[in-house]
């Protein structure tokens, strides 16, 4: 029997492991499974925290053949050391290296030495699939890569630019097959887990990586994904996300998918993200989101000015985003709302349209504005323009590919990097006022901390229209009210 072992490299600048259940890889996993004399396992290095020497002593036992390492932006420098340690101790063995970081930055990663026998650049079902067969037919190294450099979308040495394929169609998807995950499924406890409707969203957003491959939507069976959640549920799972790129791509789908939910009897409770377009069209199943268990959807607004919605592509106006807020306000118990700062174009004004527009959508309704930084990704339409504007320059590429949206990577034509982190501060200060906070209720009042936290807010940041004490006393409020433990954050000075 061959073997072929999936992993997940170990995101190296996070200091708590974040334990996720490698959806993606799950995916992969079931191509393999369906094949005859392979045999398949996972290894989530991310959630079991284990560096380059950790995995390499599970492979030096487990003897694969081959093995696929999923690579995303913030992972590739441990990719990196994992290629580097597999190559020393177990040269025989093929490596494949795919995921996000590859489908846009494949030259970034063989610039950077990446020594894998293939890459693969989009969604890697079938040249699994085709890995897995080679495989199972007895193939070496060598014919093994000869094999995968047929498929268009697949880099070997030698071979020119591998070309971006359609996304996988998930109507033949296999179910995942958790068991063949190299760690039990308790590791995932208290965490929501991942779980998989659709691919591909209707958007063409200019920044979005999403709308290069996977412009066509494709949906799993229902069944399967009913049949996924129960399996999760009677194992103690019961809080889910949806890593769609639009959960309300199809109204038709989502209704089926609901009242599968629904008659199944599962007491869950999911977040999922939306398009406002796509959920207004959603809007008589609203009722139906909430009854299936909806806690957040996650709306991506973006932008309150009319100019910098057409710079990025959106393709919905301000006024869509209304609607969608008070479809959103029935369908889930709390409702978040994504803005970006710091588009090439990016005003002070341009951001003041951004903080007024969040302020109007409140009178709706309670709702969490998550904002974040541009990343111009290499490969998409929005670094092209930075890169024309001089915004950024061809050196930073690699560097840019690894960045996420916590600090402003780039300046816009108008402002400063300084100055986009001021209006970042500004956004929260004006949104999340002590009586706005104290007014919510505790499970929006709960999403906001979450929100100021990860944003790293604490409230040494926001001091200017805190009085002392003011921000303590709305968090204590909420202890009051929800018995949550709010000791850690400080009183700002
Ligand atoms: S709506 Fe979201 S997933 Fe779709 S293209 Fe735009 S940013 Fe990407």
């Amino acid at each position: 029997m061959r073997k072929l072992t999936l992993i997940l490299p170990l995101f190296k600048t996070r200091a708590v492991p974040r334990r996720r259940v490698p959806s993606g890889l799950l995916s992969l996993a079931a191509e393999v499974q369906a094949i005859k004399d392979v045999r398949v396992d996972v290894v989530d290095a991310e959630s079991l925290g284990w560096d380059a020497a950790d995995v390499v002593e599970y492979l030096v036992l487990s003897k694969p053949d081959a093995v696929g390492i999923s690579v995303c932006s913030p992972t590739f420098p441990s990719a990196l050391e994992l290629m580097k340690v597999i190559r020393t101790e177990m040269p025989e063995v093929l490596i494949v290296l795919g995921g996000k970081y590859v489908t846009h930055s494949w030259q970034s990663a063989l610039n950077a030495g990446a020594n894998a026998d293939a890459m693969v650049r989009g969604d890697g079902e079938s040249a699994i699939a085709v890995l897995a067969q080679a495989l199972a037919a007895g193939a070496n190294r060598m014919e093994i890569v000869s094999a995968l450099a047929e498929l268009p979308n697949v880099w070997v040495p030698g071979k020119k630019a591998p070309t971006l394929p359609h996304a996988f169609n998930l109507q033949t998807a296999q179910p995942w097959p958790l068991e063949v995950l190299a760690h039990n499924l308790d590791l995932y406890q208290g965490d929501r887990m991942l779980i998989e409707f659709s691919r591909g969203c209707p958007g063409r957003c200019s920044y979005c990586l999403a709308s290069r491959d996977r412009q066509q939507i494709s949906f799993r069976p229902v069944a399967q994904v009913v049949e996924t959640i129960a399996h999760f549920s009677a194992k103690g799972f019961s809080s889910f996300f949806f890593t769609d790129d639009d959960f309300a791509a199809s109204p038709s789908h989502l209704a089926c998918l609901l009242e599968g939910i629904i008659e199944r009897g599962l007491k869950i409770k999911f977040d999922a993200n939306v398009r406002p377009d796509s959920l207004v069209r959603c809007e008589k199943i609203a009722p139906l989101l909430k009854r299936a268990g909806c806690r957040c959807l996650w709306l991506g607004i973006e932008s309150g000015s009319p100019a910098i919605l057409e710079t990025y592509r959106k393709g919905f106006e301000t006024n869509v985003c209304e609607r969608a807020v008070v479809t959103a306000l029935i369908a889930a118990d709390v409702v978040r709302t994504n803005w970006i700062i710091g588009a090439p174009l990016e005003t002070r004004e341009t951001v003041n349209a951004s903080m007024d527009f969040a302020s109007r959508l409140q009178q709706l309704g309670p709702h969490v504005p998550h904002i974040s930084f541009m990343v111009p990704y290499p490969g998409t339409p929005l670094c092209d323009e930075a890169l024309a504007l001089g915004l950024i320059s061809p050196s930073h590429l690699a560097e840019l590919a690894e960045s996420t949206h916590g600090e402003p990577v780039m300046p816009s034509q108008f402002l400063t990097k300084n100055e986009l982190k001021e209006l970042f501060y500004e956004f929260h200060q004006r949104y999340f006022t002590p009586e706005s906070l104290a007014s919510l209720p505790p499970a929006v009042a709960d999403e906001a901390r979450l929100v100021l936290s990860s944003a790293g807010l604490t409230n040494k940041k926001l001091p200017l229209k805190y009085k002392n004490g003011d921000f303590r006393e709305s968090c204590i409020h909420r202890i009051e009210q929800h018995g949550e433990d709010y000791s850690s954050i400080k009183t700002p000075n």
